[in-house]
């Protein structure tokens, strides 16, 4: 039997990308200014500099192509840096869809998902500023324990609030932060005005994404040496993470293909953005024409469910005010298990992309992305987070229509992490544990409007 084509594709470390890119440069059209609550403005630089340190705020409204990557942060990159692009030889015959499957792996990095490319260069432009201190939300802990990690590479601390259905849940990643140095607290917290006064009127709480950052947010605001980081949504924070979609065009090209269909999934955007922009920017500049597709968990369907609208960014509103698809700021999503993907808004270019037509999104029920995830292990020897899953089930749906059409169609899709510390989703899953939630398409648009008619109102 001959031996099957390539299954790893490997760049060397002097093949990986020195620069980032800035899809605000190329957008068809340019998505709507982020606006303060108090003035209905647009926010400025000034408006930030409480939170963020001027390098990132200069990131998050620049329009340049590109952006250099910092020495400093290269460094830290090549601990795990270039991430390999694989084949998915086994799981296409066990499939037996004449589809060529690829996946991008980020699972190699020190956090086990894609987070650290965001976290290494924060923690950096603020160890550069003169911070000593970050603060920050997680859920099911991805973040807190990339930021931990970077916060150790620049001596700086780190303090994490955690969603408390995870604190409970998921103690593996808070022992993870707290070795790389970092200090948790379950989320809703007395520490904070904003987390006194939710324990005060559900003292049951489980948290939310939303809920916590309004506690990070707040101690950052309170204290000049410390600032807030945030692991998803923002424009730098998508810039960051295209390091992913550059390594991808260089390695797609080694095995010789184009691609058909993009796939990812969609929590904040962070991961979808990193590995799409620079291929979009490809399509536009019209050297391939993928479709793109984005992939929601069903019980928390921001794009395919929530309104296109102006709202905060947290639970407490003190964010500015971000036009995106939303379920509502005090939106609480069930319990499902990809920690990852419960947040009630999306990125704005993400969202911006989506009202534009550029991209496509579905939503999946957890139970079939936990059924792809065990047939990927099973094949490829993974154990996918529960997040990307959802992006494996996408694509295992397209591979399989594939073999009804007989199209041998180039699927590139995001493994954005693996699912080491989640095993006890798996163990759920198994046991036959796992419910779906769903939606009706009423009930989830009543709670926006309601959500939204609490925001202040906008000139
Ligand atoms: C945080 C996380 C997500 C969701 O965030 P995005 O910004 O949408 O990427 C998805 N997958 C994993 C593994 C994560 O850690």
């Amino acid at each position: 039997m001959a031996p099957l084509p390539q299954h790893k594709i490997q760049l060397d470390e002097s093949e990986m990308p020195t620069r980032w890119y800035n899809v605000l440069h190329d957008l068809p059209t340019p998505p709507p200014p982020v606006l303060h609550p108090g003035t209905g403005e647009p926010v400025g630089p000034d408006d930030l500099a409480p939170l963020f340190p001027m390098d990132l705020i200069l990131q998050e409204v620049s329009t340049d192509q590109y952006v250099d990557i910092p020495d400093e942060v290269l460094d830290v990159y090549r601990l795990w840096r270039p991430s390999p692009l694989f084949r998915a030889h086994r799981l296409e015959k066990a499939l037996g869809t004449p589809a060529r499957i690829y996946y991008k792996y980020e699972g190699v990095s020190p956090a086990g998902s894609h987070k650290p490319n965001t976290a290494v260069p924060q923690a950096f432009y603020n160890a550069k500023a003169g911070v000593k201190r970050l603060t920050t939300e997680t859920g099911a802990g991805q973040w807190g324990t990339a930021l931990a990690f970077a916060c150790a590479q620049y001596g700086l601390a780190c303090e994490v609030w955690q969603v408390r259905a995870s604190y409970d849940q998921k103690p593996y990643r808070r022992v993870m932060i707290e070795t790389f140095g970092g200090t948790v607290h379950p989320s809703p917290s007395e520490l904070t005005e904003a987390g006194r006064r939710i324990l005060a009127e559900h003292p049951d709480s489980t948290g939310s994404l939303g809920i916590a950052i309004s506690e990070a947010v707040e101690v950052a605001a309170q204290d000049p040496t410390t600032n807030y980081a945030l692991g998803s949504v923002l424009n730098h924070v998508l810039m960051h993470q295209t390091i992913i979609g550059e390594e991808a065009l260089l390695q797609l090209a080694k095995a010789g293909e184009t691609p058909d269909l993009l796939v990812g999934c969609t929590g904040g955007g962070s991961n979808f953005g990193g590995l799409m922009f620079p291929f979009l920017r490809e399509k536009w500049a019209g050297r391939m024409s993928p479709t793109v597709r984005a992939v929601e968990p069903a019980a928390c369907p921001s794009l395919t469910q929530g309104t296109y609208a102006y709202d905060f960014g947290d639970t407490a509103g003190m964010t500015p005010l971000m036009k995106m698809h939303t379920l509502g700021h005090d939106f609480v999503p069930d319990p499902i298990h990809a920690g990852g993907l419960r947040y009630h808004g999306m990125s704005p270019l993400i969202s911006h992309l989506y009202e534009t037509d550029e991209i496509e999104a579905v939503a999946k029920a957890q139970t079939e992305c936990f059924a792809a995830g065990v047939l990927f292990a099973r094949t490829e020897g993974i154990v996918p987070a529960p997040e990307p899953t959802h992006a494996l089930a996408a694509t295992v749906e397209e591979a399989l229509r594939c073999k009804e059409t007989g199209e041998e169609k180039v699927i590139l899709t995001a493994l954005c992490g693996h699912g080491h510390l989640d095993l006890a989703a798996y163990e759920a899953y198994l046991a036959g544990n796992v419910v779906d939630h769903a939606w009706e398409d009423e009930d989830i648009q009543a709670a926006v409007a309601d959500a939204l008619s609490r925001l202040p109102a906008l000139a």
